[in-house]
């Protein structure tokens, strides 16, 4: 039997602020959310951190964890790996130098964009590189869509490109280079600055069980603000010529938007962005529907990683600014080209991902006579209950109280509908009922 791993999620719920409103429970994309005692409560095996309770909790109870970042200090050198949305997030007259500037002032020796990653692996693979066991191939850029097939599309995981993220590549080639330059293993921290809190998971705990090439994770949102503060504190003094030659591609700085990647790949290509609507498209692509696409670039974000939720700015205009920077870019630099080369055999055996396992959230039982038993038992529940998807239970629907229930995590009068039919049977179950309820709801919500 496959043993139980512990996934790390970057999102957590601030019992203070939270009052049970329900919102995130309606928004979670893998029902990964019940209320209990009046707050939202999140199961870690189903989350897939793709943020959309954060987004939709009116009282910011849904908060994304991060490292100190005083804690960049405890290395000799300390790196940076940026996504390109945190350059695009800012006006164009301030230019990507001085951004990357102002990160250095803030304490990084090195700076590199994340997506520099789909340059390297470009260039030591001659196209950007699959391995995948099945079509169409789903790209692995966006984590939380790693997670949702894990999670909610087991049958896909076969179709999943067996490639690491660009930003774990620039991570390989920052050490590598630091290393053949004198420094020791010990004295680099590689710091990932975060879009989003799906790329938290990631780092913290990967789709394979590899690790460690990161020493913390800053969240974007709150380096922007740094980085803007030390903008305005340059203004007068500040001036940081352009460089002559771009430090990344073209392709590379517009590959986390919607419609970045799919262009790039052979054959016939798709980008969905938006989890829901990649929920719609794979469940018809597991059904078989989808025929003649080669490649799928899914984005859990609209607007992909611009529009990440630890994004500061407008989205669209994140998008454009990007695409505009991308439209004006000069010639890559050789001379990154050749620090590329000189790396190659090194890289070349750290670009694959060995192993994506499936994480299904519905398994029943390891005994397959018992599982059959179960489902059969799901069912049956179904048939008791209203499938009116209220959430009064605390579920985000009759199904998920139907597998709670069978998983030992729910009772059968949690359901309003269910407590009121039997009230009518005996009267005195009115006052047990209502403790049922103040479990789910807290006390505060029945003493009006
Ligand atoms: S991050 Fe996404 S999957 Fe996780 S609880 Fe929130 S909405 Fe659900
Ligand atoms: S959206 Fe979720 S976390 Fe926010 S207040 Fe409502 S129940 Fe609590």
């Amino acid at each position: 039997m496959q043993e139980a791993r512990i996934f790390h999620h970057a999102l957590k719920v601030d019992e203070e602020l939270c009052y049970g409103c329900t919102r995130c429970m309606s928004v979670c994309p893998t029902t990964a959310i019940r209320i209990r005692r009046g707050k939202a409560v999140v199961d870690p095996a189903r989350c897939i951190d793709c943020g959309n309770c954060m987004e939709a909790c009116p009282v910011d109870a849904i908060v994304v964890e991060q490292d100190d970042f005083q804690k960049i200090f405890r290395y000799a050198y300390r790196v940076a790996v940026v996504p390109s949305v945190m350059i695009g997030q800012f006006k164009e007259e301030i230019s990507e130098s001085r951004v990357i500037n102002a990160i250095h002032e803030l304490g990084f020796t090195h700076v590199y964009e994340a997506e520099f990653g789909t340059d390297i692996l470009h260039r030591i693979s001659g196209a950007y590189p699959i391995y995948a066991a099945k079509g169409p191939i789903i790209s692995s850029f966006c984590p939380a869509i790693v997670q949702l097939v894990q999670v909610r599309f087991p049958s896909l995981v076969s179709h999943l490109n067996l490639i690491k993220p660009p930003l774990d590549i620039s991570a390989h080639f920052a050490q590598r280079e630091l290393i053949k330059q004198g420094a020791r293993q010990e004295e680099i921290g590689i710091f990932y600055v975060t879009p989003c809190a799906a790329k938290i998971a990631a780092i913290k705990s990967p789709a394979e069980e590899e690790s460690g090439l990161f020493n913390g994770v800053i969240n974007m949102n709150f380096l922007f603000n740094l980085v803007r503060k030390t903008l305005v504190r340059q203004k007068k003094t500040a001036s940081i010529p352009k460089p002559d030659r771009s430090r990344i591609s073209p392709a590379a700085v517009t590959w986390s938007l919607t419609n970045g990647e799919a262009p790039h790949m052979k054959g016939r290509s798709l980008s969905v962005d938006g989890i829901h609507n990649v929920i719609e498209f794979l469940e018809k692509l597991e059904s078989g529907e989808i025929t003649g696409i080669d490649f799928l670039e899914l984005r859990s974000c609209d607007e992909g990683c611009a529009g990440g939720i630890l994004g500061s700015g407008n989205r669209f205009l994140t998008a454009e600014r990007l695409r505009h920077r991308a439209d004006s870019m000069k010639a890559l630099d050789p001379q990154v080209l050749k620090r590329v080369d000189a790396q190659e055999d090194y890289l070349s055996r750290h670009i694959k991902l060995a192993q994506i396992r499936p994480r299904s959230i519905v398994k029943l039982d390891d005994d397959f006579q018992q599982a059959m038993r179960k489902m059969e038992r799901i069912q049956e529940l179904l048939g008791s209950l209203p499938r009116v998807d209220c959430g009064v239970c605390g579920s985000p629907s009759c199904e998920a109280l139907a597998q709670d229930i069978v998983q030992g995590r729910g009772e059968l009068n949690q359901c309003i509908f269910y407590q009121r039919s039997q009230e009518v049977l005996d009267p005195l179950r009115s006052k047990r009922n209502l403790e049922h309820m103040r479990r789910i709801w807290g006390s505060g919500k029945f003493s009006i």
